[in-house]
């Protein structure tokens, strides 16, 4: 004790001292309950009351035309521009109260009559400043130029009460400068599949760009549907999609493209998005040990922190092979990874003709204009991001922000990331500790063979008890509901799988309660499969919505045996089987 100061013990007594620390006990255990009520007490406000920010525009170059005309827009991140949709009578289909506590919205807002008309762009949402981004991208491997948001209307960005900025933003509010040939709308059918998606990866644990809320227009849309001569009248609709930011790989692709005059706005965006979306990497220090060696000799040396670009593009590029891992975990195919539809916060955006794998297919692709090459297929999506990253790298190179060492580095960094998230996920979802390559690739090999149910087979595996002594006729008991319609040699086959498995899951240790408790928690029993879409969709086109909301709640809880929901793990029907239900065109 410092001398200089009085013993507080030598004016009091044992009692009081302890009754004096016991007081201070309580008054700081007082303390934290008011924290944590603070905390806790959720901050509800009305749609009048959100905080809005709009930093991308106050801090980037803008188009000084604020016209919707399809043009070419030059120097500038975005236009600003008004939502457009026709609106007549617009209608809440669903929404998320989940997305709402993002944004500290009052769930009840939700019920207000002028609900549809602000979300469908019809009257406007005070403190909106509403806008198109621009943006490039390679489309199946070729630069396609300006697309930019050519339906999508950003409105701003929301602060909550955790400081977090929230951008929202109107899919399928009317033509922008980026609409190029198309009518800048959208309908029921492809906004009901963002919408559920958004949400059910979400609560998959995955990445992605949220949906607060979808409504319909009133007005009905024409669309050819398979691009073969026969357009329909739809349907429209809006979802509002909310994301830390939505800015794309193609969002700097675009101005790289433009040469030498617009290379500083590569540069202005990647400080913005360092500044916003990943300030801690404007703080790295010089005593983190981030300098690796590369190449075959080791001789080169990459110090990412000597380049805040260089430990950007690294971030994004194991954020993006995370991402991939976990689709690869899940049996979720995107369908279009043009690199105008990768997030540099490394989230799932832009749902189109995406699938969840049902019968495993490795070269399932669920868009029918990749089905030529299959370039999107399930088991080509993490070359492709790869490939993605080369091309987002190859920008920063040409802006002079990172060196073609720091490029390379980057790249190698994604796929090192991969295989190393990839190993766990399957590891995991096997119930095992370590990971073994060749039972997992007699596994996949089987599942492709027989054509086995991805969701539902890994879900029944832990059903499996790890005892040697099981008896060869039964050791495809617990496999019963997913090994459908296969021979003797098939059988043979697993029964060959199983019994290596059983051989792991013993040297494992673990108790097959303990097992089966953390596998259900990584194998779902509830994905999204496009026929639950599809029956969603057929009720909300004839004005039923039931199925839509109904649809959201199991998936909100895809890990959870949900009794009575059991309807909603089933394999597709057989009427699921043709196109518009388990493939889709591109941008319908
Ligand atoms: P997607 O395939 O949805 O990622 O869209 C690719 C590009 O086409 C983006 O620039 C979109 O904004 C644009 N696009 C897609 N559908 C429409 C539409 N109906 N109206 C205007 N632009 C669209
Ligand atoms: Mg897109």
């Amino acid at each position: 004790m410092d001398p200089s100061l009085p013993d507080p013990a030598s004016s009091l007594s044992v009692d009081s001292v302890a009754d004096s620390l016991k007081s201070q006990s309580l008054r700081e255990q007082g303390n934290d309950r008011i924290n944590k009520e603070n905390k806790n007490k959720k901050v509800k406000l009305s749609l009048e009351d959100l905080n809005w920010d709009h930093s991308f525009v106050r801090e980037l170059p803008g188009d000084p035309q604020s016209d919707s005309i399809p043009r070419q827009v030059f120097h500038a991140c975005y236009t600003k521009v008004l939502p457009s949709a026709e609106v007549e009578n617009p209608e809440l289909v669903a929404w998320s109260d989940s997305v709402a506590g993002l944004l500290d919205l009052d769930s009840h807002e939700f019920e207000r009559p002028d609900f549809p008309l602000k979300f469908s762009g019809a009257s406007p949402l005070a403190g909106a400043v509403p806008y198109a981004q621009c943006y490039g991208g390679h489309q199946f491997g070729t630069w396609a130029g300006q697309l930019g948001d050519g339906r999508a209307i950003t409105l701003g960005e929301i602060l909550n009460s955790k400081s977090e900025r929230w951008e929202l933003q109107l899919k399928g509010a009317g033509k922008t400068p980026y609409s190029r040939f198309a009518d800048g709308l959208a309908v029921l059918r492809s906004s009901i599949r963002e919408f559920l998606c958004s949400e059910a990866m979400h609560f998959l644990g995955i990445p992605t760009t949220r949906a607060l809320c979808l409504v319909t227009t009133g007005k009905l849309v024409t669309r050819d549907m398979f691009y073969d001569g026969n357009p329909k009248e739809e349907p429209g609709a809006i979802v509002c999609r909310v994301a830390q930011s939505f800015l794309r790989f193609g969002s700097f692709q675009i101005h790289a493209s433009k040469g030498e005059e617009d290379l500083g706005i590569v540069c202005s965006l990647a400080d913005y998005a360092i500044r916003h979306h990943f300030p801690h990497i404007e703080n790295i220090s010089k005593s983190e040990t981030l300098s690796f060696s590369t190449g075959d000799n080791g001789q080169s040396v990459v110090d990412l922190t000597s380049n805040k670009y260089a430990a950007w593009i690294v971030e994004i590029a194991e954020r993006t092979a995370s991402l991939v891992a976990r689709w690869q975990g899940v049996g979720f195919t995107h369908g279009v990874l043009n690199t105008d539809n990768m997030s540099i916060l490394g989230l799932t955006i832009d749902y189109g003709p995406f699938g969840f794998l049902d019968a495993f297919d490795p070269s399932y692709t669920p868009n029918t204009t990749d089905l030529p090459g299959r370039r999107y297929c399930f088991a080509n999506q993490p070359d492709i991001c790869s490939w993605n990253i080369t091309q987002f790298a190859s920008t920063l190179m040409a802006a002079h922000l990172i060196s073609d060492k720091e490029a390379s580095y980057a790249v190698e960094r994604y796929g090192t990331k991969f295989m190393d998230e990839y190993q766990a996920i399957i590891t995991q979802k096997l119930g095992l500790q370590k990971y073994n390559k060749q039972l997992v690739n007699k596994l996949l090999n089987n599942l492709a063979v027989d054509k086995v149910d991805y969701t539902n087979f890994f879900r029944s595996l832990s059903n499996i008890k790890a005892d040697p002594g099981i008896p060869e006729g039964e050791l495809l008991v617990p496999l019963k509901a997913v090994l459908l319609d296969i021979g003797k040699e098939r059988k043979e086959a697993w029964a060959s799988w199983v019994q290596s498995y059983i051989q792991e899951l013993v040297a494992s240790g673990i108790s097959d309660e303990e097992r089966k408790a953390s596998m259900d928690l990584v194998n779902p029993k509830y994905v999204l499969r496009n026929y639950l879409c599809q029956i969603a969709i057929d009720a909300a086109e004839i004005g039923d919505f039931g199925e839509v909301r109904r649809l959201l709640k199991v998936m909100e809880r895809p890990y959870d045996e949900q009794p009575g929901m059991e309807k909603y793990a089933r394999l597709p029907p057989a009427w699921a089987y043709r196109p518009g239900v388990c493939m889709l065109s591109c941008s319908s």
